[in-house]
């Protein structure tokens, strides 16, 4: 008896059918997938997500497994749109415990630098850890990394999914001088550092070797495009929801409100309610990255409030902005324009995080019952 047929109405062959929705699925996760630390919320090692057969009891590998880790960060940051960095040994593109199909997706993600591939025999979760060194981004795990550099998010086993514990021992350090400058791959066509990154966007963190950067993925000394301004991706939230991302880059101040005067600002009126709207000011805060740091200066009739925190489960301070005043904003502070609406940093989780219901799910059409299915090559 087809256990999809069961489920559905469409009468089709199950296997057609699971195919499909694997193909639809696996499209949904493409587009979560980044090696830009701007658009990350976290670094995973793809084997171990991919390998993660106590989630459903199924094959041995199975790539949709990557979607439930894309669900389970957006559920720690309230953000539908965040993407995640994965990071695999080359002879992952080969394994056979996944399907000709899956290794057919692996090699286009990676010809596309969707997901960074490091030389065989490489230790991926070195790799991990340098980067998340690097940009300050979270790991998640499923094994325990007690000396980790910064944060980690412990994955485990919740039901139909994943769920992310986020434990702050590290903090992350200043930026290094490697981050910011601009890299190219002398190997044509390098997928990771081929082009230079586009307007507010960035490029992954080089791979030091001996204090050298080279390509994390073809061991090449990169050659030095020029100085790159230090940027944080910021996000504006509203009721612990991701309404929008910014990039906030060295040397540029970034005004946020209503409905700012400066056509570059990031406007928010349209996501506010009746409330949000008579207490946000159509200019309400400056927010300037300068080399490592965030400041936010209160330029609103209604005032700045910043939640301070010290971890991402540290009660938060609460501190009120002197008007036109610069404030250093801490990784895990959050700026509150009006008690509903926050700025804070992309990759750290909003203070009483609610695990809240994930928005855009990648996994929504993902056939449920496939990871346990035979093979559907
Ligand atoms: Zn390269």
């Amino acid at each position: 008896m087809c256990a999809y047929r069961r489920a559905g109405p469409c009468g089709c062959r199950h296997d057609v059918h699971v195919r499909f929705e694997t193909h639809r699925a696996l499209d949904a996760i493409e587009r979560r997938l980044t090696a830009d630390p701007l658009a990350a919320g976290a670094v995973v090692d793809l084997a171990e997500a991919a390998r993660s057969a106590d989630l459903d009891g199924g094959r041995p590998a199975a790539l949709l497994r990557l979607g439930l880790f894309v669900d389970g960060l957006s559920r720690q940051l309230g953000d539908g749109g965040i993407g995640l960095y994965a990071v695999a040994e080359r002879g992952l593109l080969s394994d056979t415990d996944f399907t000709s199909n899956e290794r057919m997706v692996l090699r286009r993600w990676s010809d596309d630098g969707l997901i960074e591939i490091v030389p065989p025999g490489s230790q991926v979760m070195g790799r991990v850890r340098e980067i998340t060194g690097l940009t300050g981004l979270p790991a998640i795990s499923r094994t325990p990394l007690p000396t980790h550099p910064g944060p980690v998010y412990a994955a485990s086993a919740s039901s139909g999914g994943v769920a992310l514990k986020l434990s702050t021992t590290g903090q992350s350090s200043r930026p290094h001088a490697a981050t910011g400058r601009t890299w190219r791959c002398p190997t044509p066509g390098c997928a990771s550092f081929g082009q230079p990154p586009g307007p507010g966007a960035g490029q992954p963190p080089p791979a030091l070797l001996g204090g050298v950067p080279v390509c994390p993925r073809h061991g090449e000394r990169l050659q030095d495009q020029g100085p790159r301004p230090w940027t944080v991706a910021m996000a504006v939230r509203i009721d612990g929801q991701v309404c929008t991302h910014f990039a906030a880059p060295t040397g540029r101040r970034v005004m946020v409100g209503r409905a700012p005067d400066d056509p570059t600002g990031v406007t928010i009126g349209s996501w506010l309610d009746e409330e949000g709207t008579r207490r946000v000011s159509r200019n309400h805060v400056l927010i300037e990255a300068r080399d490592g740091i965030v400041l936010a200066t209160d330029v609103s009739t209604n005032g700045v409030i910043v939640r301070g925190r010290t971890s991402a489960t540290a009660q938060p301070r609460r501190v009120t902005l002197s008007r036109d005043q610069p404030y250093v904003v801490g990784e895990w502070d959050e700026i509150e324009l009006h008690p509903e609406v926050t700025i804070g940093r992309t990759d750290r989780p909003p203070s009483g995080s609610r695990g809240q219901a994930v928005q855009n799910s990648v996994m929504a059409d993902a056939p449920t019952i496939a990871m346990r299915l035979p093979r559907v090559d």
